[in-house]
C-alpha cells in the first residue's frame, strides 16, 4: 500500500510565522495561560477547531464569483436546495447563518417547559438552545462511547435500550425530537452506526417521535460506515448519506463542518407545517427564506462544499490523517482516544499528568504545554470547560480531563501532523516537569473562552 497522499495541490498559501520557546513562554504568560487569548498569528499550527477553518477549493471559490445576491429566488439559493435534496432526499431545506441558529429555530418551536429531547450526545449549542427553551436535553450514549482509551467500531452510537425506557416513563407526548449527532462532536467524533440510525428511527416511528440528524459531520460518517459495517464496503458514500437520511424527518446543519464552508448552515426537513413555523422564525430573525443570514456566494460555496466532501480520495485522506496521528501516539506510549475519531485527536490528560489533580487543570496545563514546546493550539475538554463549584467552593470536576486536536479541513500536510506528533511525544516525555494551574479570574458562563489563570507553584 502506497502512501495515501492529500488529494489536492496547494494555489495560494498563507503563511505561518514562526517563533521560539521563549517568545511563546511571554506570549502565553500575557494570555493568561488561556490559548483562547492568544492571538492567531502566534500559533504555529492551529488546532482549536475544524470550525469554519476548512480550506475552499478553486471551484468555491469560483462559485462565490457566480453567487447571485438578489434578495428573492436567487440562482444561487435554488442550486443549494437542489444540492440538498439530492443529497438527503428531504424535500424542504431553510438557510441559516450557522448551526446554531438552525437549533435557535427549531427548539424555539418544540422546546418549552416540561419536554425532552433525547441524543446519543447532544452538541454544546446544541443543548443550550434545549435549556434556553425551558426544556431538557437528554444524553443516552451507548456504554462503549463512555470509555476514551477502549476501542470499538461504533463509539457514537444512541443506546437504544434506554431510549426505548425512557420514552416509556416519560410518554412521548413530553418528547418533541430526538436529535443524532453524526458524527457523535463532543463524545470524540466518533461515528454512528447505520444499524443504530435505524434502529432508533424504528422506535421513534413506533412512539410518534420525530427523529433529526445534527448532521455536521455526515460525509466522515458515512465514511466510517463504508469502512466498518458490513454490507457497505462497496456502497458509494452518495448512497449511504442518502440511506442515513432516509431514516430522518430532518436535520440540522453546520457547514462550517463538513461543508468546507467558512460560515452558513440550513435546516432540512419533511413536515411542511414545521417548516412553515421556521420559516416565519426565519424572516425575523436570520432572513427571507432563500438567503436566511447568508450571501448568495455563500449558498453556492457551501452546494459546492457538500459535494466536494463526499469524495472518496478526500474522505480517505481525512480519516486517515487522524489514524496517522493516534497511532504514531499510541507507538510512543502516549494516552490517547481510541479508535481516532473523524475530525479531531483526543489526549487523555488525566492520564497523561497523573501528577495534577483535577483542580488544577491538567488538560489546560497540557493544552498550554503543547503550546510552548511546539506553538501547536489545541482545547481543553475538561474541568476548566465543564467543571463547576460545589457549596464550600470546591471544584466539581468533569467526567473526563481531554484535551482536542481538531484537525481543520484540507489545511495542513503530513509534515505539519508529523510535527504536531513528535511536539506531543516531546512533551510527553517532559511530563514529569508540568505544572496545574489555577483561575484567578472567569465569569459566570462558558468560563473556558475568557478565564484568566496562573501556574501553580508548589515547591
Ligand atoms: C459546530 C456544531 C454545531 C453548531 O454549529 P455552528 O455552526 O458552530 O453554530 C452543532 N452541532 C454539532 C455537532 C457541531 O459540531
Amino acid at each position: 500500500m502506497k502512501t495515501i497522499i492529500e488529494p489536492f495541490r496547494i494555489k495560494s498559501v498563507e503563511p505561518i510565522y514562526v517563533n521560539t520557546p521563549a517568545e511563546r513562554a511571554e506570549i502565553l504568560s500575557k494570555a493568561h495561560y488561556n490559548l483562547f487569548r492568544v492571538a492567531a498569528r502566534d500559533v504555529l499550527i492551529d488546532l482549536l477547531t475544524d470550525s469554519g477553518t476548512s480550506a475552499m477549493s478553486s471551484e468555491q471559490w469560483a462559485g462565490m464569483m457566480r453567487g447571485d445576491e438578489s434578495y428573492a429566488g436567487s440562482e444561487s439559493f435554488f442550486r443549494f436546495e437542489k444540492t440538498i435534496q439530492d443529497i438527503t432526499g428531504l424535500p424542504i431545506v431553510i438557510p441559516t447563518h450557522q448551526g446554531r441558529a438552525s437549533e435557535k429555530i427549531l427548539f424555539s418551536i418544540l422546546g418549552g417547559k416540561g419536554k425532552y429531547f433525547l441524543s446519543n450526545t447532544l452538541f454544546d449549542t446544541t443543548r443550550a438552545n434545549i435549556e434556553y427553551s425551558g426544556a431538557e436535553g437528554i444524553d443516552l450514549l451507548c456504554e462503549a462511547g463512555k470509555h476514551p482509551t477502549v476501542p470499538a467500531p461504533f463509539k457514537g452510537n444512541m443506546d437504544t435500550t434506554t431510549l426505548e425506557s425512557f420514552i416509556k416513563e416519560k410518554g412521548a407526548s413530553h418528547i418533541p425530537l430526538c436529535v443524532l449527532t453524526v458524527t457523535n462532536n463532543s463524545g470524540g467524533g466518533q461515528p454512528v452506526s447505520m444499524e443504530n440510525i435505524r434502529e432508533v428511527s424504528r422506535i421513534c416511528k413506533e412512539n410518534r417521535v420525530p427523529m433529526f440528524i445534527d448532521a455536521c459531520r455526515f460525509a466522515e460518517n458515512a465514511w466510517f460506515i463504508k469502512q466498518r459495517e458490513p454490507g457497505y464496503a462497496n456502497r458509494s458514500i452518495g448512497d449511504i448519506v442518502r440511506e442515513m437520511f432516509s431514516y430522518a424527518d430532518g436535520c440540522t446543519m453546520s457547514a462550517k463542518k463538513d461543508a468546507f464552508a467558512n460560515i452558513g448552515g440550513f435546516l432540512a426537513m419533511r413536515d411542511s407545517e414545521l417548516a412553515m413555523d421556521c420559516r416565519n422564525l426565519l424572516v425575523i430573525t436570520e432572513g427571507f427564506p432563500t438567503y436566511g443570514g447568508l450571501a448568495g456566494r455563500d449558498l453556492e460555496a457551501i452546494a459546492i462544499g457538500l459535494r466536494e466532501v463526499m469524495d472518496e480520495q478526500y474522505l480517505q485522506y481525512r480519516i486517515r490523517s487522524m489514524e496517522y496521528l493516534t497511532e504514531k501516539l499510541m507507538a510512543a506510549g502516549v494516552p490517547v482516544m481510541q479508535p481516532a475519531g473523524g475530525h479531531a485527536v483526543y489526549l487523555d490528560a488525566a492520564a497523561f499528568l497523573p501528577h495534577i489533580p483535577a483542580s488544577e487543570l491538567p488538560g489546560q496545563a497540557l493544552a498550554c504545554a503543547l503550546y510552548l514546546e511546539g506553538g501547536v493550539r489545541s482545547v481543553e475538554i475538561g474541568t476548566l470547560m465543564f467543571g463547576k463549584y460545589d457549596a464550600n467552593g470546591h471544584t466539581v470536576p468533569a467526567q473526563m480531563e481531554l484535551v482536542r486536536m481538531a484537525v481543520p479541513r484540507r489545511v495542513y500536510t503530513q509534515s505539519h501532523i508529523d510535527y504536531v506528533a513528535e511536539v506531543v511525544i516531546e512533551v510527553f516525555q517532559k511530563r514529569d516537569n508540568i505544572k496545574g494551574l489555577r483561575i484567578i479570574e472567569e465569569s459566570a458562563l462558558l468560563r473556558h473562552f475568557t478565564a484568566k489563570l496562573a501556574p501553580i507553584d508548589n515547591k
